[in-house]
């Protein structure tokens, strides 16, 4: 009886066995699917400032096309390359097993004074106004130069898709041990059909006036990398027609016990 329930139970396992050896295959053929089509998107966007450095090269050599209105925009195309190819190489390095923050004691406040401040001149230009709300208290466990690139792609896109005459703020508050960073815009919104693909590596909700604004569809992919990296959350709410919130949320570091450490 014993060895009849030991088979039953054998029989069990290698269907288990063959089971969990099938979802991993598939689970796989997934990978594979989306490395593919991270490929074919990647290509595709290399391309496309490709094909205009081409044919204004042409354009120019051929006196089609006056030569200082045709070199700006091969300049203009170059930079969008090789801001592709920055954001790129910085996913794949957040993407890295070996990759490590550079953490420290950080006060936010100030992280964002100093990203905010980068802002100034392009804010003015547009008429948008950069208000600040900083709870002066909030001392984050994060890597400086990667929160900086969080902040500074949030108020870019906060930037470019708001109309001039609007608002764009920041606000940091503190609660239970964690500090949230709003970055709350006026602007065009994104519709809800959209909210959940947004940071998708290369989607955008107008491609037209992505590149426009010459984005590279990679700012909120980079955005939600480093933050899950620091442990902490990112959300975006928005509605269409009225503006957007995004959403960060980072653990503090108890400054009371911070400083104990350091007097020790
Ligand atoms: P991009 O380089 O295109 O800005 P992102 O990854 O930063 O790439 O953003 C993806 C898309 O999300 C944008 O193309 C835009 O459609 C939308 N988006 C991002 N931030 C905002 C915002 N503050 N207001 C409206 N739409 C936004």
């Amino acid at each position: 009886f014993s060895k009849r329930v030991a088979i039953g139970k054998s029989h069990d396992e290698l269907t288990e066995l063959a089971h969990s050896f099938n979802e991993l295959a598939k689970s796989l053929e997934q990978v594979d699917r989306e490395r593919n089509a991270f490929l074919a998107n990647v290509a595709h966007e290399l391309r496309t400032p490709l094909s205009y450095m081409i044919g204004y090269a042409e354009g120019i050599q051929e006196g089609v096309i006056e030569r200082n209105k045709g070199m700006a925009v091969i300049e203009k195309e170059a930079k969008r390359l090789d801001r592709l190819v920055n954001d790129l190489l910085d996913l794949a390095q957040l993407e890295g097993s070996d990759y490590r923050l550079d953490k420290e004691a950080l006060p936010f406040a100030e992280l964002a004074r100093e990203a905010v401040a980068a802002f100034a001149w392009q804010a003015e230009q547009k008429h948008i106004q950069l208000e600040l709300e900083l709870d002066e208290d909030s001392i984050i466990d994060a890597d400086w130069d990667r929160m900086q690139q969080v902040l500074t792609n949030l108020l870019a896109n906060a930037i470019a898709y708001s109309p001039p005459f609007t608002t764009v703020t920041v606000r940091i508050t503190s609660s239970n041990g964690w500090a949230e960073m709003v970055v709350e815009d006026e602007g065009a919104g994104i519709p809800e059909a959209d909210l959940s693909s947004v940071q998708k590596r290369f989607y955008r909700v107008k491609k037209g006036r992505s590149r426009q604004n010459g984005g590279t569809g990679l700012g909120l992919a980079i955005v939600q990398e480093i933050v899950a990296k620091h442990g902490g959350d990112f959300q975006l709410v928005s509605q269409e027609g009225k503006g957007t919130k995004a959403i960060i949320r980072i653990k503090e570091i108890d400054v009371g016990a911070f400083k104990e450490g350091e007097q020790r």
